[in-house]
């Protein structure tokens, strides 16, 4: 395999995706057996709204190799989806994130925080009475839970995807259309989604500020998205200018380095305790020195 170093001086695990090379098969046993001995983690990072109010915090998986360090989750979770490891590592992450939000219901902390889910998972048969289940076994209520999920669902079985989407809203889930921008970003697809929320990808975030056709693109989303009823997240907002930006074209939500990165989950709680009702500041302008 090939290994970089990140900006951490930890060794990122790259290779290529699209074959089923020895090199494949060992991480696919490493990975089912990190999940087995509880080795891989989840973090969280904050979705927040204009006005600072932590609207909720998506968690996002890590996994630390024994030997190869960091591996990115694009990559294991193809692995994990071509190797019918799916089901097992979602079921994982929702254990995982609903044992979290409890912890953090009893300490006073009612934040929802949000699961990705692989199209796989939206296709397992008896997805949506599982969670629900779960949800029940963790006394969490269904209005925690949030669900992200792509337009990939709709690719194969588009029937079975709705009727697994509805049976989640039915119990009270909130779905979210993650990465709008990127896929088939249909109309036809938006209208066919129980979803209430859409996130913009980072791709058109990132460079909303110098980019005016990137610009165009996301204050249409914006207002599509309104006109359909529901709430728009913005991803991987890194700067104050998009911040701005995206406030002044009426996104309601924010996501990115800015705010914070996805944070291990004392950390995440300390964020969150440290915010407490007033919600997350910009950081204000530094001062002039010379004054
Ligand atoms: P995503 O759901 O679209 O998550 C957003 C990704 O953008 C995350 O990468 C996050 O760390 C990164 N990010 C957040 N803010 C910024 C920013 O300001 N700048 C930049 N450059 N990046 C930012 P991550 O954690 O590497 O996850 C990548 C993808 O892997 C996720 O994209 C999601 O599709 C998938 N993923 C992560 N965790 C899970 C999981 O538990 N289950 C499933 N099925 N997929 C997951
Ligand atoms: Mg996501
Ligand atoms: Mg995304
Ligand atoms: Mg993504």
């Amino acid at each position: 395999y090939q290994a970089k170093r990140d900006r951490t001086g930890v060794e990122v695990y790259e290779s290529k995706r699209d074959s089923n090379t020895p090199d494949r098969l060992g991480l696919l046993g490493d990975l089912r057996r990190a999940l087995d001995a509880g080795d891989v983690e989840l973090h969280y990072q904050p979705k927040v709204r204009f006005d600072g109010q932590v609207a909720g915090l998506e968690a996002l998986v890590r996994w630390v190799h024994p030997e190869r360090g960091k591996v990115p989750p694009d990559e294991f979770i193809a692995i994990a989806e071509s190797s019918g490891l799916m089901p097992h590592l979602t079921e994982y992450v929702l254990e995982t994130a609903l044992a979290q939000v409890a912890r953090w219901r009893a300490r006073g902390l009612r934040v929802p925080v949000a699961v990705n889910v692989s199209p796989r998972d939206v296709h397992t048969p008896g997805f949506a009475g599982s969670v629900a289940a779960r949800l029940a076994r963790h006394g969490v209520p269904a209005g925690s839970l949030q669900l992200e999920i792509t337009e990939h669902v709709l690719l194969e079985d588009p029937q079975r995807a709705a009727d697994t989407l509805a049976g989640l809203t039915g119990h009270g889930v909130k779905m979210s259309l993650d990465d709008f921008g990127t896929g088939y970003s249909s109309l036809v697809h938006l209208r066919r989604l129980p979803v209430s929320e859409l996130k913009i990808d980072r791709s058109f975030v990132a460079r909303l500020a110098v980019d005016t056709e990137d610009a165009e693109i996301v204050r249409c989303t914006i207002d599509l998205a309104h006109s359909l009823g529901l709430v728009v997240v913005a991803e991987g907002v890194e700067d104050d200018e998009t911040w701005e930006r995206l406030r002044d074209l009426g996104c309601d939500a924010v996501q990115g380095w800015l705010v914070a990165a996805a944070m291990p989950p004392e950390e995440a709680t300390a964020w969150l305790l440290a915010r407490g009702s007033r919600g997350w500041q910009r950081p204000k302008a530094a001062l002039p020195a010379a004054l």
